[in-house]
């Protein structure tokens, strides 16, 4: 596949060749899900819609949430923070370790399935 047919969100393994091409964020943290129960393998995002940054200027995970809420009423998908936490050198196994926190303490809901809103 040439890189002019690349998917929106394309995630990959560093550690075998796996990789996940799709049109759907949350299809990463799928396919992130699946692959670490049968490898234990971490994921990178290698590559995502670029204008997922456009005026985030919050650096904590909450309140980076919070931003793209504006874009994302009923819930951010989780794939989405993912892919902008992985901008700023985070895997998806450590963004969803941080959200799992972050929830445990009361700081986030899920208004449905992999979607996530801030208090
Ligand atoms: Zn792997």
């Amino acid at each position: 596949m040439s890189s002019q047919d690349q998917a929106p969100y394309v995630a990959a393994c560093p550690e075998c060749d796996a990789t996940q091409q799709t049109d759907s964020p949350n299809e990463i943290i799928d396919f992130y899900r699946r692959h670490y129960r049968v490898t234990g393998h971490d994921i990178k995002i290698k590559h995502a819609d670029t204008d997922l940054d456009t005026g985030i200027t919050a650096q904590d995970l909450k309140g980076i949430i919070r931003q793209l809420e504006e874009h994302h009423q009923n819930g951010v998908p989780v794939g989405i923070i993912a892919a902008v936490m992985n901008e700023r050198g985070l895997s998806v196994k450590e963004t969803l370790d941080q959200i799992h926190e972050i929830r445990m303490g009361g700081g986030l809901y899920e208004p449905q399935d992999d979607h996530l809103c801030a208090f």
